[in-house]
């Protein structure tokens, strides 16, 4: 019987599993702490041999012993094994350095050995400044960069960052993390179209009428101003994640798994993809959440939230509806949405599937909603809507057909690292795709930054002002 991991080996092809020194540039953080270590533990829970030195750094004065205890937090967290974590932790250290200082860059690289992972858990700017220095000085053949969105903060930036990136290490060893797309995500997608006749038959806009991708969370701000605040909903989910889900959604068939595969068909449709009409007026909406409720626990107005500047008009909701100029997809809507502290967590695909040509003279429906496919992106499962006979065999109702697709084996970091460590780029955001991502929101985003699309407002804890998909 195949296992997950096996799934992953076959993935990651034969891989040669030689040293390697993740060096994470942060490590006094929150992502580090939250997200990169109990992440690492996942995967070492699955994958003790590995052979890993583990160096954080950061201008924090950490002593070993402090770094240890983070390290062995987050592996309690995900029931990492004692022994590996004890493994780990023996090869563990913290440096103290501030990694855009050029002498504390080389003190950082001449710690390590094998292939050096150096995962940027900082601020977007600091990471910039870095990648500077780097390209100054001799660096490790076999050296990998990861960092996180936003990538850039518009089409420019974005270039200008890849362009950096790239006169430091060649595109292929450059790891641009989108967690929220992890490999259980892409391959649910890709194997639920392309692994049965019935699905793949019905890929297209004749049986197609919209698709709408929402990403609603119940969590508020959550003391995370600082980010947040300066990028917003559309930038922070929108630009980003969801448009790489649609991408998956509608690419053309894939003839592999290889990444190169994936990424080329992905950008294909990105290249095709636009605000619907080319109106973002017409097309988008926004709002930010007034003072409510979240799980019976009071949430300020988003504007009173710590460190927030109501002059940014920074939106907690956004909603855009796209369209795909392509033979497959045209006149399909395509409506992204993601808010934060809404009533209800909702993370799902719904494919609205056109009504038949004739339904026959005689059947009474009660279905006032579409046939739907809706594919949950977290966890993963799928469910067909279908009209179906009642009771009263000539009255119609609709009917569910539900799957789970498993739950993940490892944290969604977990992924990212074992990926990065083993060279997989499948998970990561190749250069023309982040590029392309800014390009499709150009539009909206200066109508955003005009004030020409008025800002909505919803009490926390509430369904957002408007119901799902009334942008176009
Ligand atoms: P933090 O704001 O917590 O910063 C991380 C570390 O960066 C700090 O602990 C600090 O360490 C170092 N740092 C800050 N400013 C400077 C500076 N001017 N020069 C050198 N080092 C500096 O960030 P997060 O950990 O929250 O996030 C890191 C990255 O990950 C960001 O790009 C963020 O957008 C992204 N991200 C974060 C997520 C999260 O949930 N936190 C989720 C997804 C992405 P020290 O002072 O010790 O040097």
């Amino acid at each position: 019987m195949s296992t997950d991991t096996d799934i992953f080996d076959a993935l990651n092809g034969e891989t040669e599993r030689g040293p390697v020194t993740l060096l994470i540039l942060g490590a006094s953080g929150d992502l580090t702490s939250r997200l990169l270590l109990p992440g690492l533990g996942s995967l070492m829970r699955l994958e003790a041999d590995r052979d890993l030195t583990l160096i954080g750094t950061g201008r924090s004065d950490i002593s070993d012993e402090h770094f240890r205890r983070v390290i062995d937090d987050a592996f309690t967290r995900v029931q990492c094994p004692e022994a590996t974590t004890a493994r780990v932790k023996r090869r563990s250290r913290y440096i103290q350095a501030d990694p855009t200082n050029p002498d504390d860059l080389r003190e950082l690289l001449d710690a390590t050995h094998g292939t050096v992972v150096m995962y940027f858990a900082l601020p977007p700017a600091v990471t910039m400044r870095i990648c500077h220095v780097l390209e100054t000085m001799e660096r490790p053949e076999n050296l990998r960069l990861a960092l996180e969105k936003p990538f850039g903060v518009d089409r420019a930036s974005a270039i200008a960052l890849n362009e950096q990136l790239q006169r430091v290490v060649p595109e292929d060893q450059i790891y641009r993390v989108d967690h929220i797309l992890a490999t259980a995500t892409v391959l649910n997608l890709v194997g639920l179209r392309f692994a049965n006749r019935a699905l793949q038959l019905i890929w297209d806009a004749q049986q197609i009428e919209r698709v709408e991708i929402v990403y609603d969370e119940v969590l508020a701000l959550e003391g995370r101003a600082a980010y947040y605040d300066k990028s917003g909903a559309l930038r922070d989910m929108l630009q980003s994640h969801l448009l790489q889900v649609l991408s998956l959604f509608a690419m053309e068939p894939a003839a592999s798994l290889e990444p190169t595969e994936i990424h080329d068909l992905q950008a294909q449709v990105l290249r095709a993809t636009r605000v619907w009409e080319g109106d973002p007026l017409r097309a988008a909406r926004r709002a930010r959440y007034t003072a409510g409720y979240v799980d019976g626990h009071a949430v300020p107005a988003y504007v009173d939230e710590e460190g927030v500047d109501p002059a940014l008009g920074t939106e907690t909701l956004a909603e855009v509806t796209l369209e795909i100029q392509n033979n497959r997809w045209a006149g399909v809507p395509f409506t992204l949405r993601s808010g934060k502290g809404l009533s209800k967590k909702r993370k799902e695909i719904i494919c609205h599937l056109r009504p038949v040509p004739h339904l026959p003279v005689g059947f009474r429906s009660t279905c006032k909603d579409p046939d739907q496919l809706r594919i949950g992106l977290n966890p993963g499962n799928v469910t067909l809507d279908l009209s179906m006979n009642s009771a009263t065999p000539k009255v119609l109702e609709k009917k569910s057909l539900t799957t789970e697709l498993g739950q993940p084996v490892m944290t969604a970091y977990g992924e990212v690292l074992r990926q990065i460590f083993d060279g997989n780029q499948l998970l990561a955001v190749r250069a023309d795709i982040a590029e392309e991502s800014w390009r499709v929101f150009e539009s909206t985003l200066a109508a955003f930054a005009n004030n020409e699309i008025p800002m909505e407002e919803y009490p926390a804890g509430s369904s957002g002002p408007w119901p799902l998909n009334h942008t176009v």
